[in-house]
């Protein structure tokens, strides 16, 4: 799966939740974020084609591994609300007008409170770990061969694949998109329609390929 799907899988999940509510867009933006970081495994590339073969889709894509990258940012972020403060940098930087009635949006926390420091952990760990689990439903197809998830790395390097999807499908990337426009247009069926994407995707998967 691509960077902006997982991305999309990410802050779907928590928008579903509805809890964006009670502890802000932050919530779903730092799932967003989360949802992507296991790819760091995938660095040696810039540096060595058999590395990266070696330990992508294993050193970081491991449910260890999300635990504690989950341990690690649910603390910087929910300490220092880093989502926000990076925010108000962008906006800063690339004279982005905001509405008066936004501007409350961007107040950065000034208290460290241990519950929320508990919702950032559990989000983060959901979104962290629906990484592997997209990407084991991703894989194969076109002639290229199924690239199985290292889950229990480093305890054990057997593979989890099952592949629904096939890599470069773009039927998951329109639904994912076409959803996040449609809560844009229909703010007040966020939760609904954040649970009719993934409704979608299961029919989709049904109907493409004849799955579950
Ligand atoms: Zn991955």
């Amino acid at each position: 799966m691509t960077t902006l799907e997982h991305a999309m899988v990410g802050v779907d999940l928590v928008l579903a939740m509805g809890a964006t509510r009670r502890y802000g867009w932050q919530l779903a933006a730092i799932a967003g974020i989360a949802a992507t970081l296991p790819d760091w495994d995938g660095l040696p590339v810039l540096w060595s084609s058999r590395q990266f073969d070696r330990v992508h889709r294993a050193w970081g894509h491991g449910l260890l591994s999300c635990f504690l990258l989950a341990v690690v940012l649910a603390w910087i972020d929910s300490r220092y609300d880093l989502v926000t403060r990076l925010t108000r940098v962008g906006v800063r930087v690339l004279h982005v007008q905001i509405p008066e009635t936004w501007q409350n949006q961007l107040q950065i926390r000034k208290i460290f409170n241990p519950k929320i420091g508990g919702v950032w952990f559990l989000t983060i760990l959901m979104a962290a770990v629906s990484h592997p689990l997209c990407d084991a439903l991703v894989s194969g197809g076109r002639g290229l061969p199924d690239w199985p998830i290292q889950i229990f790395w480093p305890f054990s390097t057997c593979g989890l694949v099952w592949p629904v999807f096939h890599w470069g499908d773009v039927g998951v990337t329109l639904i994912l998109v076409g959803y996040l426009f449609a809560m844009l247009r229909w703010r007040s069926k966020t939760k609904p329609l954040a649970l009719a994407a993934f409704l979608s995707i299961a029919g989709y998967a049904f109907l493409r390929y004849g799955m579950f």
